[in-house]
């Protein structure tokens, strides 16, 4: 069984798979307490569903592509399985970690997104280094800059672990927090080989539209 809170589908606006329409899996519980988490909803509701309940409900949706969030979703131990199961469906996979949590079990066909968090995050130092050792070639490594100092915090980051020699590595905004455009131009001026990523859905309906 897994706690779920929510199986949706919408619009990916994140990530290199950002416009696919996709299924979401959010699962429920999370132990960080980031400042800009916009799914505080998911860290305690939810109701308990067995891997058929859910896999029943998310082939119902005309989709490719699956992502699995959160919450935490590596914080059930049984995500795993529910990964595993629709790799082996020939499905799309995608995973969003706070990168918490190892992930040395998750199937490799998984397309990992795995977040670093920064210094004015609110879950500062919650980073699991050996997670940089379980990413392989497609997975991504994500960073939501909530300052200019936690821009300048991820490029040492980004640098000392030549992340984007074999990674997609991408800068999210703090929405609401700091300017896309000055997180443009510190990227610019930085010369930086990262991405920048803006919430496609938060753009698509009302930033604090659930289920989308
Ligand atoms: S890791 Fe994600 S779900 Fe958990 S508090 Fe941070 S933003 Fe929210």
């Amino acid at each position: 069984m897994l706690k779920i809170n929510e199986i949706f589908f919408s619009i990916q606006g994140e990530t290199s798979w950002v416009g696919h329409p996709t299924v979401f899996i959010r699962t429920s519980g999370c132990p960080l307490r980031c400042h800009y988490c916009d799914t505080t909803y998911a860290y305690y509701e939810g109701k308990k569903l067995s891997l058929d309940n859910i896999l029943e409900k998310a082939l119902s949706f005309p989709a490719d592509y699956f992502c699995i969030t959160g919450g935490e979703p590596l914080a059930q131990p049984q995500t795993l399985d529910l990964m595993k199961k629709l790799c082996d469906l020939g499905k799309n996979v995608s995973l969003e970690t706070s990168g918490n949590f190892s992930c040395k079990d998750v199937d490799k066909r998984v397309k990992k997104i795995i977040d670093v968090k920064t210094p004015d995050s609110g879950a500062a130092d919650s980073f699991l280094s050996e997670n940089i050792n379980y990413a392989t070639a497609h997975d991504e490594f994500k960073f939501v800059i909530c300052s200019e100092k936690d821009f300048h915090w991820a490029e040492n980051c980004v640098n000392t672990h030549s992340l984007c020699d074999r990674h997609t590595v991408l800068y999210s905004p703090s929405f609401g927090k700091i300017k896309e455009s000055d997180l443009a131009e510190w990227m610019l001026k930085a010369g930086t080989k990262v991405r920048l990523q803006l919430q496609l859905h938060k753009y698509i309906w009302s930033p604090d539209t659930r289920g989308v």
